[in-house]
């Protein structure tokens, strides 16, 4: 899908809403209330109505596109603009590209976020690599060190040869690793990898991965030991940090989950032909994220 493909398919409300409708119903509108059979109504602007309980409604009706009065097209080109950019796009450069203000710009790219965050996360399996990084904070005379002020801490996983998976976390503590671990990584794993650092040992002994455990030493400047290397999740943090400083510049501690998932979304799609699809999917399924809550 490219960006004239959307302009010239989806040049009209009506046209998106059709899609949305399939995405959302693959099987066919149901009531959102009871989940009962449904009629269309013979109205402008496309509606559902249920009989058994008496309740209409629109295909976007509690879903991330609840009350916006943006043309769907609108929203369409926004979805495929964040979906190809591989480092993400800022509000700005969305307010630039398709004549809206920023606050819309900024509402919207959040809301497409929301709905990418939603997607499913099975256990990983295989040779997993985990690391942690710093981002963020990078002031003069703060610092570049883990402790620097006002850096956050992230924690990939991933699968080689697979998917990744981003978190941001509040500490590097071993315990704090060891819940990521049990969360995120099968206990048929193959091996994990890691670097040296202090938190890994008891972090992986708690989820009886020990056996499994393999280090590359970092701090001895070893860092390709044949199999054993920690590279894959390295790259993926790569990609993410020119996200952070070339797309995004600044991220608040609130909003990085946010622009974790986005991120993950992406990269683990990277080589889908049906990205566009997926994200329009999880869009007119996810729960509405109003302003409100957003900025609270
Ligand atoms: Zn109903």
């Amino acid at each position: 899908m490219t960006l004239v493909d959307v302009m010239n398919l989806f040049d009209t409300d009506d046209k998106c809403r059709e899609l949305l409708v399939r995405l959302r119903w693959p099987n066919g509108v149901e009531c959102l209330r009871c989940k009962g059979p449904v009629v269309e109504l013979a109205t402008e602007r496309q509606l559902f109505y249920c009989k058994e309980c008496d309740y209409q409604f629109s295909v976007t009706a509690a879903t991330i596109f609840n009350d916006s009065h943006l043309p769907l097209q609108k929203w369409f080109l926004a979805t495929l603009l964040l979906c190809e950019a591989r480092k993400g796009m800022s509000a700005n450069q969305i307010k630039r590209t398709l004549g809206v203000s920023y606050k819309t710009a900024w509402y919207l790219c959040h809301r497409i976020r929301a709905a990418m965050a939603q997607s499913e996360r099975p256990m990983l399996d295989g040779v997993v690599e985990m690391d942690e990084t710093y981002i963020g904070g990078r002031k003069r005379g703060m610092g570049r060190g883990p402790h620097g002020k006002g850096k956050q801490i992230v924690i990939g996983i991933r699968q080689r040869g697979g998917d990744v998976r981003f978190f941001r976390a509040e500490d590097a503590k071993s315990g704090t690793l060891a819940k990521f671990i049990a969360d995120n990584i099968s206990k048929d794993v193959e091996c994990i990898v890691t670097d040296d650092f202090k938190s890994y040992p008891a972090a992986v002994a708690d989820n009886d991965f020990s056996d499994h455990h393999f280090t590359i030493n970092h701090s001895w400047k070893e860092y390709v030991n044949g199999p054993i290397h920690t590279n894959t999740v390295e790259n993926a943090f790569s990609l993410l940090k020119r996200g952070v400083i070339g797309t995004w510049h600044k991220i608040s501690a609130k909003h990085l989950p946010a622009y974790l998932a986005e991120m993950e979304f992406r990269f683990n799609r990277r080589k889908s032909s049906t990205l566009f699809l997926d994200t329009l999917r999880h869009m007119v399924t996810a729960p509405a994220l109003t302003f409100e809550k957003l900025t609270a």
